[in-house]
């Protein structure tokens, strides 16, 4: 089985990726300077940037519209002095994901499912993220960990469906990532590997041959959710990385949050829908932001996003609209709102 790995990796290409990776943009008045914007005119708040850093590639920021403060791009990554509000409502873990975490990196809420904290990082920080406070650093897997969690996924033959997710399963290596799906294909009563991930959209150079033959040669179907907001986060390179994953088995999902000033309108989310299935990826989830600490200005009233649901479903077919959910802790899957 590790002749697999032997057989693909070297690649130039993918050094062009962690090159990107070791070089993001974490220092605010080098992104205003590259975007021509006044930081006197929206002061950044240090206080967030401590809690949750600056992170950025540099591919993503080059999709943004220079001199444009709503950029709806800019705004998902732009540490905001908006974060110091302080609503009662917010917390740390809306979710209560630590009473669901049998064994550090396992997430099991939701029958025959089971999430892995695949990554201890992301290739970018989104301020509106769930789990902008989770503790990473003391979540990240050892050995021992992963063969505990590989351990608890073969004891139990109710679980069909691993989900890698995050931080971001794509940013570790094509080494770690086959070692990781190597094992789990050994647990004979898995049958699907689901993928979420942001790195198609935000770091579109990840997706390189080697990757797309490493999940295109597992036994399992594969599934990867993508996560995108806005249709102006298609760009060329994006269209290319998605172009490499349509032509292989894999099924290709898309997950967006609804968020104020962003993508809260229909006419956007319209465009979005299109621009995704243009590329063979439907639309699957449309989440309501969770009550996180720091991100009550992306928050959008359940009433409004039906709203634009419904507005959607007048003007779509029905496949090209996302269900709208929410997590509410202890439920026994996504609520959906419509
Ligand atoms: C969202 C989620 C899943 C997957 O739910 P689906 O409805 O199958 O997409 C599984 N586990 C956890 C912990 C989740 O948050
Ligand atoms: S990529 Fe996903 S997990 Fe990572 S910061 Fe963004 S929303 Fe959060």
């Amino acid at each position: 089985m590790a002749d697999r790995a032997l057989k693909i990796i070297p690649s130039v290409k993918s050094e062009n990726w962690q090159e990107i990776l070791s070089d993001l943009i974490t220092d605010p008045k080098e992104l205003l300077h590259i975007l021509r914007l006044d930081i006197n005119k929206k002061p950044v708040s240090l206080s967030a940037i401590s809690q949750f850093s600056l992170k950025v590639p540099r591919p993503f920021v080059e999709a943004m519209q220079q001199g444009n403060w709503s950029d709806p791009l800019l705004l998902q990554i732009w540490p905001s002095e908006e974060e110091e509000i302080n609503l009662n409502e917010y917390t740390s873990d809306p979710l209560h994901e630590v009473e669901f975490n049998p064994v550090k990196g396992l997430l099991h809420k939701y029958q025959a499912r089971v999430l892995l904290t695949a990554a201890p990082h992301c290739a970018i920080h989104c301020r509106y993220c769930f789990r902008r406070h989770f503790d990473y650093k003391s979540n990240t897997p050892s050995r021992e960990d992963w063969s505990n969690s590989l351990d608890y996924i073969k004891a139990d033959p109710s679980i069909q469906e691993v989900i890698l997710s995050g931080g971001d399963p794509l940013a570790i290596s094509d080494r770690q990532l086959l070692w990781l799906i190597q094992e789990l294909e050994s647990i004979s009563h898995l049958k699907i590997l689901r993928i979420h991930s942001r790195v198609p959209i935000v770091l579109p150079q990840r997706i390189t041959p080697e990757l797309v033959a490493i999940l295109n040669e597992s036994r399992f179907e594969v599934v990867i959710v993508v996560h995108c907001n806005h249709s102006q986060e298609i760009s060329d390179n994006v269209k290319t990385a998605i172009e490499a994953l349509r032509l292989s088995k894999i099924t290709l999902l898309n997950q967006s949050v609804i968020l104020a000033g962003i993508n809260d309108e229909p006419g956007i989310l319209k465009e979005l829908s299109h621009t995704l299935f243009s590329l063979s990826i439907l639309p699957y989830y449309l989440h309501l932001p969770d009550k996180v600490i720091g991100t009550s200005h992306f928050s959008v009233t359940s009433d409004k996003a039906i709203r634009v649901i419904n507005s959607l479903r007048k003007e779509l077919p029905g496949y090209l609209v996302p269900i709208l959910v929410q997590e509410e802790p202890g439920a026994s899957s996504k609520t959906r709102l419509v």
